[in-house]
């Protein structure tokens, strides 16, 4: 088809245009009466548009009857070759049909072009968005750690630019979930929007990519390209930082976006006060929207993970497994997940079933790497379940005695077993001073001396908070 189109523009431009600005085309695809081109550049394009597009109208109708369209890819670095994220690698077949197409007519193009930019049904451009659709909002399990962030995410993917939230700005520590979450607000947005200019990229390839077009002499290729995308998701801007060539053209996309009324997202490990390396300008553009963070996951959220990887991938594994690694590895869904998947991997090559000491087995070298120390809230919990007493009972002004053997008991394994001060333990349980865990510590080291089955509980607890 194109190549039909092609014999009609020939006849109708001057050679040496057709040599500039058709030759370098390159059909990729056609589906029923769409046909989709690429072009080297957003500027080939927008030259196409202003000074060809009545022709190109008329050819593709010609060729594809009334209803045709045309729609543009865009090659983005020609440097990185077929790798190019840019444009999708659709075959490019000229199937047998072609040759039944009629004898091209030939085509008037003097008539008049009267808005080169509005012309409906026939323009459109593609973009690769560069998302990965594991990530949606559907497998983004939602808990206190994420609530604000995840909720801002939503209502910018229902109305992208459209909020307050321009741009959003989500940080966090490592393995936190931002690269899912803001993927996943980009393809909730394509799906809503599919003809939005979507476009997920890493700062670092951002980076790569300005590098490229100053060696390669396209900077205006690359700023333009970037200011055609409707919501823009940038992940890992910290590594902007200390460069401030790179943050020179990001500023100068991120005014053009931002004053178009288009949608930025951008992640980031730190909060935006604490980014240094960064022109105040551009951090101040940061925090004109909404930056919401991505906390360390409760361990209530961190089973539902888990339960949900599960179903996900149609597996079970028993409740106190699920628990074990969810109280183990606290600090990064990322790691949670990689014990899963090796818990699995073990379990399939060995065919056995995961029961709680092959995982603890397994799981040795992954938990002495992630574990924190034992934390007084732990502590607490733990030895209230010994006692099978209510968790605040520990923290309250009882002096019912089984209570204030465990709240002694608790300071006790809190001064031994976590570097919390004797006043912050004091404080922790029930607003006490630390003459109080002083005495505490006193009262339970005297009982472990004369007091056998007081000596058994305290041992049994602490081998079980170790083995835990
Ligand atoms: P970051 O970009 O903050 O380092 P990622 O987005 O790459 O973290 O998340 C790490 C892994 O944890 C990913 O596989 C992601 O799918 C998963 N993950 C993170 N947060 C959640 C969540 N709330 N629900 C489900 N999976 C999550
Ligand atoms: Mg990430």
């Amino acid at each position: 088809v194109w190549e039909n189109c092609l014999k009609i523009i020939k006849d109708n431009v001057p050679a040496q245009s057709f040599k500039t600005w058709f030759e370098p085309i390159k059909a990729l695809k056609l589906d029923t009466n769409v046909l989709t081109i690429q072009v080297p550049s957003v500027f080939f394009y927008e030259w196409l548009e202003e000074h060809y597009v009545s022709l190109l109208r008329k050819t593709i109708k010609h060729q594809l009857g009334s209803d045709g369209r045309l729609e543009y890819n865009i090659v983005m670095d020609k440097s990185s070759g077929s790798k190019n994220p840019y444009t999708v690698n659709y075959p490019t077949n000229n199937n047998g049909e072609l040759k039944n197409q009629p004898v091209p007519m030939p085509v008037n193009i003097n008539e008049s072009i009267k808005n080169p930019f509005v012309i409906p049904g026939l323009k459109k451009l593609n973009i690769d968005p560069q998302l990965n659709a594991k990530y949606s909002f559907d497998n983004f399990v939602e808990g206190e750690c994420n609530r604000l962030a995840r909720s801002a995410g939503f209502a910018v993917a229902q109305k992208p630019g459209g909020t307050s939230f321009n741009p959003l700005f989500i940080y966090g520590g490592a393995g936190l979930g931002k690269t899912h979450l803001a993927q996943a607000i980009g393809s909730s947005v394509k799906t809503m929007y599919p003809d939005k200019l979507v476009l997920y990229v890493q700062a670092e390839k951002f980076g790569q990519q300005f590098v490229d077009s100053l060696k390669n002499n396209t900077i205006n290729d690359f700023v333009n390209f970037y200011q055609l995308i409707d919501v823009l998701v940038v992940d890992d801007v910290q590594f902007f930082s200390g460069k401030e060539k790179m943050q020179d053209i990001f500023f100068t996309i991120f005014n053009h976006l931002h004053t178009s009324g288009k949608q930025i997202i951008m992640t980031c490990d730190k909060a935006p006060k604490d980014l240094v390396g960064l022109e105040e300008r551009l951090l101040s553009r940061f925090k004109w929207g909404l930056s919401a963070d991505l906390q360390v996951p409760d361990i209530e959220t961190r089973v539902s993970i888990l339960q949900m990887k599960m179903k996900a991938d149609g597996i079970q594994l028993p409740q106190d497994v699920i628990e074990y690694v969810a109280h183990n590895i606290d600090n990064n869904i990322r790691e949670l997940e990689g014990a899963l998947i090796s818990l699995l991997a073990h379990s399939t090559l060995n065919r056995k079933e995961i029961d709680l000491p092959l995982a603890k087995q397994m799981l040795k070298n992954f938990i002495k790497h992630s574990t924190k120390e034992i934390s007084m809230e732990y502590i607490q919990k733990f030895v209230c379940e010994y006692f099978e007493i209510p968790l605040e009972m520990v923290k309250s002004k009882t002096r019912k005695r089984e209570i204030v053997q465990a709240r002694q008991i608790s300071m006790y394994l809190a001064k031994n077993h976590t570097k919390a001060s004797l006043k912050t333990i004091g404080q922790f349980y029930g607003g006490r001073d630390h003459s109080t865990v002083i005495y505490a510590c006193q009262t339970v080291e005297d009982l472990i001396d004369t007091d056998k089955k007081f000596k058994n509980w305290v041992q049994d607890i602490q081998k079980k908070l170790k083995m835990s």
